[in-house]
């Protein structure tokens, strides 16, 4: 079963609601999958959730002065949880003699200065606690209650439809309305919406007609190749928003269309096309299933043979997958292998040559994790394991191999970049580069707060970016 995180954009809401919320979430999807005549009844259930989502939390932590509660007995019953980070806080606040910590660096005046003192609290709580921060921990600190407006943290309350920006008076009130459009109120309000919780897709077995990738987007593509409209007000009824995130679980293999539109490949209905995945987790496996792969085949009818490798650490030994798609005149079938190794040790084994590398939002850097290195770093402890060392040069070698890769902001797909071009300085690798870090039209719809808080970029999707190369060797 999927783990239940408490939703997002609820900095201004109870946390013991808010996980209660999450475990009422978790027995219904086990609902759902256990009994699906019970549709009707979860149904009625999800929407009173939804209608009764927003509790005004009156009571703050007096210790660290932003844990927020809607009662006495919700603050007593999280204690054990808060603790630590309050603890932490706390001390801070004495020994910087002041009463909030966001006062850390006097009075905030604008958003730089917040973004500054955020990642400061960031790495004052990973050197104190020595962790990695818990998911509510980082979003209590990464968005913190404040005026949108003044920056203050005083009797706060929050936009009633997406709770995503807050506010301190009326006055302040009026001024965020004027700037806080419907449009991002929509957006926030979509990634606060309990529906995020349910992690289930409609499976389409219908597809209709192709569409220019060019020249497309994500929601153009799959309305031709579906015939199924997307609601522009996914959040207000589950089957709108499940047809919305299904639509958006085409990101994947709309950029995989993508990236091959932007290399020359002969298409030979007698050879297969072969699609390494390198860095695969099961989160990217989501992406592959059979209507995402019905999808490629209709943008390439020409392709008949399909390989795909899943390459990445975390897989489990699954062995091969075939599926076959039969169509009036011809099949179209998918192999999908799995290899439960880095990229490096799979190249050290068998031979690289596929029709096209792909690599979903690789962090090869370990830009995500920066703060928690400096903190790994202050504290002389062992440094964090990164994913992609020693990988990175292995991929680069993969002379003439096109080699496409998606990042979820801008500074993580300047990281990205600035990491390859490191790596290839270093191993006299030259690159090229056939379809430069730009907006890629075929990221998710579904948008994210930024994991990286300490990012300008505060809303993002997953797929953002996406950058097609190619390396050769400048020693011969
Ligand atoms: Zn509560
Ligand atoms: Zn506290
Ligand atoms: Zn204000
Ligand atoms: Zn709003």
């Amino acid at each position: 079963m999927v783990p239940v995180d408490p939703p997002v954009g609820s900095f201004l809401k109870c946390i013991v609601c808010v996980s209660n919320e999450g475990r009422i979430w978790t027995e219904v999807i086990q609902g759902f999958t256990k009994d699906s005549d019970d549709l009707e009844r979860n149904l009625i259930f999800l929407q009173t959730l939804l209608e009764k989502a927003h509790v005004r939390p009156k009571v703050i932590c007096r210790g660290c002065k932003i844990q927020r509660y809607c009662s006495v007995s919700h603050l007593v019953a999280d204690r054990p949880e808060h603790q630590p980070l309050c603890q932490v806080l706390g001390d801070l606040q004495k020994s910087m003699k002041i009463d909030h910590p966001l006062k850390l660096l006097g009075r905030i005046t604008n958003r730089r200065k917040l973004q500054l003192v955020i990642s400061q609290l960031m790495m004052v709580l990973l050197v104190k606690l020595g962790r990695p921060l818990h998911q509510r921990e980082s979003q209590l600190i990464g968005n913190p209650a404040v005026c949108d407006v003044c920056f203050s943290t005083e009797a706060l309350e929050d936009c009633a439809r997406c709770a995503g920006v807050a506010f301190c008076s009326e006055a302040h009130q009026r001024l965020v309305r004027g700037y806080h459009t419907p449009q991002d109120c929509q957006t926030l309000a979509l990634i606060a919406t309990p529906f995020r919780q349910l992690n289930c897709l409609v499976n389409i077995r219908d597809f209709h007609r192709s569409c220019p990738i060019k020249e497309s987007h994500l929601i153009r593509a799959f309305t031709e190749a579906t015939n199924m409209r997307v609601s522009d007000t996914p959040w207000t009824d589950l089957e709108s928003y499940q047809l919305f995130a299904t639509c958006s679980s085409f990101s994947g293999i709309a950029s995989l269309c993508l990236a091959l539109s932007h290399i020359s490949w002969v298409p030979d209905p007698d050879k297969a096309v072969i699609v390494y995945v390198a860095g695969a987790t099961e989160e990217t496996l989501r992406y592959f299933q059979d209507m995402h792969l019905r999808f490629l085949f209709l943008q390439y009818p020409s392709i008949r043979n399909l390989e795909i490798h899943f390459i990445g650490r975390t897989l489990g030994h699954i062995g091969p997958v075939d599926i076959s798609f039969s169509d009036k005149n011809f099949e179209q079938t998918v192999v999908k292998h799995f290899y439960p190794l880095s990229f490096s040790q799979y190249s050290s084994i068998f031979n690289v040559d596929p029709t096209l590398l792909l690599i979903l939002q690789p962090d090869f850097f370990g830009a995500g994790v920066v703060t928690q290195r400096i903190a790994s770093l202050v504290q002389k402890k062992v440094p964090v394991e990164l994913e992609w060392t020693g990988c990175l040069s292995s991929i680069i070698r993969s002379f003439g191999v096109p080699i496409c890769y998606t990042s979820i902001s801008k500074a993580q797909a300047m990281s990205d970049c600035a990491a390859i071009n490191l790596s290839a300085k270093k191993n006299k690798i030259a690159i090229e580069r056939a379809y430069n870090i730009l907006d890629n039209p075929y990221r998710e719809i579904l948008p994210l707060h930024n994991p990286a808080p300490e990012d300008t970029e505060k809303i993002v999707y997953a797929n953002n970016y996406l950058q097609v190369m190619f390396t050769s060797n400048k020693n011969h």
